[in-house]
């Protein structure tokens, strides 16, 4: 059993989307085991995306971020970390296939619904970030 942290975004809880979203990953066979609504600060922003500070389009995907609140989880199941980036689809917004999340619900690169964690390491420490 592995655990992952995913964050349903604000796109996604304006769109009425968090039950669609959370049935998908429930009916892969993945356990939400812990989930709360939140509000997003610039500052755990800047330590969620330390990766992407120096981007052009990083106040962008600031503005985005806070713009509303987002559904966090700790989500548990086989290999959950791989097979949830898998089911989310990937970050480029021409990439992502349909029958993927983000390939059926994302609008844009930025508006594009779910965050995962993409190792065992950034899972460990966004779980602790955002569940303290
Ligand atoms: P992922 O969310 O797939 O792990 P990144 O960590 O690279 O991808 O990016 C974090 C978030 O920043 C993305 O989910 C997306 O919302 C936004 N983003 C990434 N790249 C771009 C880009 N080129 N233009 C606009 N927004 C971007």
């Amino acid at each position: 059993m592995e655990r992952t942290f995913i964050m349903l975004k604000p796109d996604c809880v304006k769109r009425g989307l968090v039950g669609e979203v959370i049935s998908r990953i429930e009916k892969k066979g993945f356990e939400i085991a812990a989930m709360k609504m939140m509000s997003l600060g610039e500052d755990s922003l800047r330590e969620h995306y330390a990766h992407l500070k120096d981007e052009p389009f990083f106040p962008d995907i600031v503005a985005y971020m806070t713009s509303g609140p987002v559904v966090a989880m700790i989500v548990r199941g086989d290999s959950a970390i791989s097979s949830l980036r898998r089911l989310i689809g990937p970050t480029k917004y021409d990439e992502a296939q349909p029958g993927t999340i983000r390939g059926d619900f994302a609008t844009s690169t930025r508006h594009n619904i779910i965050h995962a964690s993409d190792s065992p390491e950034s899972a460990e420490s966004e779980i602790a970030r955002f569940f303290k």
